[in-house]
């Protein structure tokens, strides 16, 4: 997947996560822009940004103000970035994060932001000079969840979410 969509897999989700996942929802302008052409019709031209949930229409569903790509629940764009910065824990370095990025989640404009985020991070950089010799940094994955929580804020001007990721399953809790 390359396009703007960020989804969570549906096991994954609680009650109480899926009620802090449509309160962002709301408040994304993405989101609302696909909630409102769902509910009448989409824009003629199509666009662009509208374009990868346009195409796979006939598998989106709204439920309780958390929108669903089939099994997958959508993520706004606020939640993505702590995301991303889980899977950033540890700096596995770039292929390793998409890798994991691969097999846990699914992150639009994946490869891209990995590898932005690698590009950033000293860390991750030295990894690579060292990797010719250095085994391979293995991530360690919790047993259960809640074992290792990330907490992070996100935010725009003075409006700031206070996010929590839960290291197994990525589930997010947002507080305001
Ligand atoms: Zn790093």
């Amino acid at each position: 997947m390359d396009e703007d969509v960020f989804v969570i897999d549906e096991d994954q989700i609680t009650e109480f996560s899926a009620r802090k996942v449509a309160v962002a929802t709301r408040w994304d302008k993405l989101l609302c822009q696909v909630l409102r052409a769902m509910n009448s019709n989409w824009p003629n031209p199509i666009e662009k940004k509208l374009e990868p949930f346009h195409k796979r229409e006939s598998e989106l569903a709204i439920e309780n103000g958390c929108m669903f790509w089939g099994s997958k629940m959508v993520i706004p764009k606020e939640l993505q970035s702590a995301v991303l910065c889980e899977l950033h824990e540890g700096n596995p370095g770039m292929t390793k994060m998409k890798n994991l990025a691969r097999t846990r989640v699914l992150l639009p404009n994946m490869d891209r932001e990995i590898e932005e985020t690698v590009r950033k991070c000293l860390h991750c950089q030295d990894q690579r000079s060292e990797a010719a010799q250095a085994p391979v940094h293995s991530w360690e994955f919790p047993a259960k969840p809640w074992n290792r929580l990330h907490i992070d804020f996100a935010g725009h001007n003075d409006f700031h979410w206070k996010v929590i990721i839960d290291a197994r399953t990525k589930w997010p809790e947002l507080l305001l």
